[in-house]
Parts: structure tokens; sequence; C-alpha cells
């Protein structure tokens, strides 16, 4: 069941950055905008405008104005941006709505700056570290009758494959060196229930700010491997933390009921121009895909925007397929797109301004994700419930044997403390130790019934020992559960006193004033230009004229603008194109040479084999290949995967002789290299005496013996070349000095 709610367009907000060192240095002297001197950018915080201007256009050249939900100037603080655009979105994930915020512009514009910050400084934290601390605070300020279960995951897209940054295998301790490993790949899924998904992304439950924050701590340390080995990866993946807060709450008609809210918090890798950051080789590789996956996004942007295209091309990339949701889909969104204010940046920073002013438009439908089948924490409450009426049914056991005449047991229920059910044990165990001593001086008893009397009670001494450990168990494990799952009102950070409540309630209600008054005037700026005509009544003719001609005067300018507008567009879209062609030559050239390959140097049979196995996988979007043996029967030919065994115990075949030379301890060289089985030449060598005298020497001289030797002989000769390893016990140095010296003399007779 869910609860749909009118439709919303996902919130715009536009960040610029300050002007670095270097930037101040190269624009010194030039025009003071509120991006710092020599900037280009304006901004007007009260009516969420950003004026930008163009440093090489011609001196009459209008400004482009934008108008978007808020603007922050390089002056804002991390917390204005919190507090007045992202508060409202966490409270909406906690009520059970699924949410999204995700920062897009060039690279150095402070994306990260804006969505991680500087942890250690308070004033300085972005957004993910003040979204953990704010879902923390608002579960331990809930009611306790709520109950809630976090989870995190943290996954990144680099080069189009999905990585999962919680990877246990990554992190584990018995892992030696985890730089070398890179996380492993994921597959999206897609399911009615649950939307589009990533298959065995690994979610860790979190109970605390600290935990939470560990994980992502755990996650950069394997982003940022790339970043010395790959140059600059952290910048080339977009990132992705999730978080799920599933919470369980009394409905109106007396159930339990689950919501599930889900956060998403991404930062995407730059959107620079190829061309513009020079790169070659594998980084223009890494770059063709961010580019691919950002022109997919902005497709995609373009076409919800629109309204009037029916397909959204969200299957184009990863990216866009996970931002399904976010994008057109049941989630709130909102889009921190950045700015630096430098002029040599001035058509990124439109770039950026007109992708921000197309999403403005995008309509999505949230709605409160309520009883939904795959909630854990169901399945968490199941469990803790089994747990504890098996443990109640222990102690029910207990309380019977109590009743039944038994001392001791005394256990109330299962808050009971840990110390009293020791007590408890010790108890019983000494009861029981007690009743034994009393069999054994017990003299009117034979020696044969109180052996079995003694067994009897060493056998009950075992099962309650057993039951006792079982009960531990299944103690632990309820513990362990419930611990799991976070209860409101139980204050979780110490600092969530009342003042500060009423500090924070007061913040976001100035944040909420001055964003229904950034409303009002945009609406009024807008009503102003359409109503000033109507108003205006006119005296005389010359007045009319003067009025006009200024009307005039004011609809040339604007269709300047326009006309301005529509060339920058066409401009752009060139531009892209030729970006898109650049790439597309890249990957035909790279085709190519595959091809050249395949052409050349698989066997047109081998090449049809592959061809036979491969089929599309259209969830994948890719390429595979069919197994051998189809899943459902491997169990049947598990045989056909194994490796055939020729010698048990060896590395590979082995032949007889190496088996028997390995026997009697010959030399090593033997133990696993021969792999065929030759039949050996049992005739003894022989070798013609070299014995010449200088003087002998004639122009027709051959240090081989040529003529003079019988031709049977000869082939004989050839035939032990070819076996000059003899039997096992003929391995010796002399006989390979023969070999050799028999090899020298019938190569050349041979080769007549
Ligand atoms: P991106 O992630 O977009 O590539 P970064 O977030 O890494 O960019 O920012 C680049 C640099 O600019 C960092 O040194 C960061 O501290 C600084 N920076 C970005 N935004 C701001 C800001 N609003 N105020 C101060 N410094 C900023
Ligand atoms: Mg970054």
């Amino acid at each position: 069941m869910s609860k749909v709610k009118s439709s919303e367009t996902v919130k715009v907000v536009i960040r610029c950055r300050p002007l670095n060192r270097k930037e101040e240095a190269a624009a010194a002297g030039v025009t003071r905008t509120s991006g710092g001197v020599g900037g280009i950018v304006e901004m007007d915080m009260r009516l969420g405008q950003v004026v930008l201007w163009n440093p090489h256009g011609p001196p009459g050249e209008p400004r482009k104005t934008f108008t978007f939900d808020s603007v922050y100037d390089p002056s804002s603080k991390q917390r204005d941006l919190y507090d007045e655009t992202v508060r409202p979105l966490i409270d909406s994930v906690l009520d059970g709505f699924n949410g999204t915020i995700f920062a897009y512009g060039q690279t150095g514009t402070g994306k990260t700056y804006t969505m991680q910050g500087v942890w250690l400084e308070p004033e300085r934290r972005g957004v993910i570290p003040n979204a953990f601390e704010h879902v923390f605070t608002q579960i331990s300020r809930s009611s306790a009758d709520r109950q809630y279960l976090v989870r995190a995951s943290y996954l990144e897209i680099y080069r189009e494959e999905i990585r999962d940054l919680l990877d246990p295998n990554m992190h584990a301790p018995h892992v030696p060196n985890v730089h070398t490993h890179t996380p492993r790949t994921l597959e999206l899924r897609e399911s009615p229930e649950s939307g589009v998904y990533v298959r065995d992304l690994t979610s860790c439950v979190c109970k605390s700010v600290k935990e939470i924050q560990e994980l992502m701590n755990l996650g950069n340390q394997v982003r940022s491997v790339g970043a010395t080995d790959m140059n600059e990866h952290s910048s080339r993946s977009h990132t992705l933390f999730l978080i799920t807060v599933e919470c369980s709450l009394p409905g109106p008609d007396g159930r339990q009921h689950i919501r599930v809210g889900r956060l998403n918090l991404v930062d995407l890798a730059g959107s620079e121009r190829q061309a513009k950051t020079g790169v070659h080789g594998e980084r223009l590789k890494e770059a063709a895909k961010i580019n691919l996956s950002l022109s997919a996004l902005g497709n995609v942007i373009s076409a919800l925007a629109d309204g009037r295209s029916g397909h959204v091309p969200y299957r184009d990339s990863k990216l866009t397929r996970l931002l399904q949701d976010s994008l057109g889909g049941n989630a709130k969104t909102v889009m921190v797109a950045t700015l630096g204010p430098a002029p040599q940046h001035y058509e990124e920073t439109l770039t950026t301004l007109r992708y921000a002013n197309r999403a403005k438009n995008i309509q999505n439908q949230p709605r409160v994700n309520e009883d939904p089948k795959d909630a854990l924490l169901r399945e968490f409450q199941k469990e803790i419930a089994w747990l504890r009426a098996q443990l109640s049914h222990r102690e029910g056991r207990g309380k019977h044997r109590k009743e039944e005449g038994e001392e001791g047991w005394d256990r109330e229920g299962d808050e009971e403390g840990e110390e009293e059910v020791e007590k408890e044990r010790t108890l019983q165990e000494g009861r029981l130790e007690e009743e034994k001593e009393a069999i054994r001086e017990d003299g009117s008893l034979l020696a044969e019934e109180k052996q079995r009397l003694l067994g009897e009670k060493e056998r009950m001494m075992g099962d309650l020992k057993k039951e006792w450990d079982a009960t531990e168990q299944l103690t632990a494990k309820y513990k362990a559960m419930e611990s799991k799952l976070l209860v409101g009102g139980k204050n979780i950070m110490d600092h969530t006193n009342e003042q500060q409540k009423t500090l924070e309630i007061r913040r976001q209600e100035i944040a909420e004033q001055s964003r229904r008054e950034r409303e009002i005037e945009q609406q009024v700026m807008v009503q102003d230009e359409e109503t000033l005509e109507l108003k205006e009544t006119f005296s005389s003719l010359q007045q009319e004229v003067e009025a006009k001609t200024k009307k005039l005067k004011k609809l040339y300018a604007k269709l300047q603008c326009v006309k301005a507008e529509i060339q920058d567009v066409n401009d752009e879209h060139v531009r892209s194109r030729q970006e898109l062609e650049q790439t597309q030559n890249q990957l035909t050239r790279e085709l190519k040479f595959k091809y050249l390959i395949i052409e050349n140097f698989i066997p047109p049979e081998e090449k049809n084999k592959i061809m036979n196995r491969l089929t599309f996988d259209p969830e994948e979007d890719q390429w595979k290949f069919t197994p051998l043996v189809p899943a459902e029967r491997s169990g049947q030919f598990s045989q056909m995967k194994k490796r055939p065994a020729s010698a048990v115990g060896y590395k590979r075949p082995i032949s007889q002789y190496a088996q028997v030379s390995l026997v009697m301890g010959a030399h090593s060289r033997y133990r696993a290299e021969n792999i065929m089985f030759l039949e050996l030449d049992m005739t003894h060598p022989t070798t013609v005496s070299l014995d010449h005298r200088p003087s002998e020497v004639g122009p027709n001289y051959s240090p081989y013996p040529t003529d003079n030797v019988p031709h049977r002989e000869r082939a004989a000769r050839v035939r032990m070349s070819r076996s000059w390893c003899q039997t096992p016990r003929a391995i010796t140095s002399s006989t390979s000095t023969v070999s050799l010296t028999t090899h020298s003399t019938a190569t050349p007779t041979a080769a007549q």
C-alpha cells in the first residue's frame, strides 16, 4: 500500500564557490561580482537568481539570468544549504519517502565539498555528515512506540561498472593487502516491488552516527586507492551512499505498520569537457565513459523536462538507471549544481546553469513506501519474537521443574539481569552436586543402586548444561538482534537537549520563511511583467508613443537575449556532437583493432564456437557467454567442470618414466615435465674420434665424418640422438657427454 502525494518538481539549487588563489591572481583588477573580484557570476540570494556575464562577449551583450529554488553565493555556509534545502528532504525520508541529493558540476567547483566537506570541522561539514547526525537525532527524539532499523550501502560507478565499496572481502582483516584488490562489480536488477536495485550490494546495519561514519571512511579508503594509482580517480567516478531507514509505528488501525525511506547521496564525477582537460589513452576512455553517462543523464533530464517525449532513455547508462526513481519517479529530489566564478570557465558554468535550469521542470510523484514486502525490519521483528518465544518457553520449562518440587528456580521474566541468571545456574548446579554427594554418602543404598542414581544425576547435569548453553546462545542472539533496532524516545546523543532542539526548530522555521518569501517574490516579479501594460492609461498620444517605444526597446532586448540563447544552444549542440564524434572515432578504432586480432589470430571454427555461445542479456545490456552446461543440470555433470586428474597428487600429467625416476630419486628435472611416454632405445651410444692431425686437413676437410660412416650406423646414431634419455640407471654425467658428442656428429650426416 502506498499513499500518493501530489507531484512536485525536482528542487534545484545553485552553489558558487569562491575564487581560488590561482584564479584570483589571474583575474586581479577585473570586475568585482558576488563571486569575488574578477568573477563572472552574480547572485541574488533573496530572489534566487544567478546572473552570468560573458567575459569574451562584446561590451553590450546582455547578461544571462537564471532563476532557481535557492542560490548560495561563495559566502554561504554549509549549514545554510543544509537547513534550507536538505533538512526538509531528510525529514521526508524519515517519514518513509525516497529522497535523493545529487551534486552536479565541473571538476573543482565544490561537489565533494558540498556533499562531504571537512569532517573534522563542524562548521564545514557537508550534507552527508549532517544528514547522518540528523537521522539519528530525529530517531532519538521520536516517540517511544517507534522502532527503527537503519542500513547503509556505498557504491561507485567507475567506467560503467558498479563497485561495492563496502565489500566485506575488501575490508576483512585477513586480506593481506587490500590495496591490490579492486572492489567486486555488481549488476543492476529491476523488480516491480523495489524498482531498480543493485544485486548483492553489501548493506550494513548502523546503530549510531559513529558507526555510519566508520562505514563511510571504510568505503572512502577503497576509493582513494585509485586516486594514487589511477590519477585523480576520486573525481573520475560517481559515488552513491545509500541510507535506508525502516520505521515501524502503530497505525490508526492499532496494528504496526512499516515505512521505508531510502536516501541517495550522490557525488557525480566532473562534467568538464574532454577537449579542455586534454586527456589521452586510458584517461580519455574514462572521460568518454563519464561524458557518456553524464550526457545520458542530460538526455533523461531533457526528455523529462520536455514532458512531450514518451520515451525516457534511462537504460542508456548505469547512472540514469540508478537515478530512475529520483528523476521522474517516486522520490523527492534535490540537485545541487556547483559553479566556479572564474572567467576561464564561462562555458562550463553556462552549461551547468542550463542543465540545472532544465532539471527544474522535472515532475516527480513522491509517495510513502508503506509496508513493502521486502522490509528487513519485519524480518528482524519476526526473528526477535521467535527468539523471545523460545526463551520464554525455556523459562516456562524451568518454572515447571520448580513446581515439581525442585528448589532454587526463581526466574521472573526475560528482563532479569545476567547476574541473576548466572546465580541461578550456579545454584542449580550446586543443588545437583549436593544431591550427588548425598547419594554417595547414603549407606542404605546398594552399590549398584548408588551407581545408577549417580549416573542419572550425571546425565541430568549434562542435560542441564546443554540447556543452559542453548539458552545462553539464544539470549545472546536475541540481544544482538534487538540491539540493532533503535527505539524512539531514547537520547542516543548527549547533546540532544531541549535547548538545541528548540534552536533547530527555530532555524528550520527561519529557513522555511525565507524560502516562502523567495517564492512569493519570484511570483510577484513574473506577475509584474505581465500586468504592467494592463494598468497603463495614456493621457496623450505622445505619452503613449513614449511608453510603447520603451516597451518595444525592452522587448527588443528580450528578443536579442532569446536569439543569443538560440545561438548558444546551437553552439553547445555542435560542441557536444563533436565530442560524441570523437568518442565514436575512438571506439571505432578500438573495434577495428579487435576485429583485426580476431580475423588474423583466431581460427574461424573457434570463432564460430565462441559466437554460438554468445547471448545478449538485455537486463545487463551486454553480451554474455552461455554456460557449457546449463545451470539446472550442472549438478549432474559436475565432473565436467573438474580438471581431469591423470596422476593423483601431481600438478600436471606425468609420464611413466618420470614417475619411475621420481621414485628412484633421480634428477629433479624429470619430476613433472615429461608428458610423453617415449620408448627407449637401449643401444649404446657410439662416438667417432676427432683425432685429425693438422697436416691431414685438406681443402675439403669437414670435422664431421660423412662418407666413411656406413648407412646403418648413421641411422642408428640418428635414433640414438633422439633417445638419449636412457633407462634411469643410465642417466649419469658420462652418458650425457656421450649423447652430446653423438648429437654433434650425427646431425650433419642426417642432413645429407
Ligand atoms: P569537486 O568535487 O567538484 O571536484 P571539490 O569539492 O573537491 O570539487 O572542491 C575543490 C576545492 O574547492 C576544494 O579545495 C574545496 O575545499 C574548495 N571549495 C569548494 N567549494 C567551496 C566553498 N563553497 N567554500 C570554500 N571552499 C570551497
Ligand atoms: Mg569531487
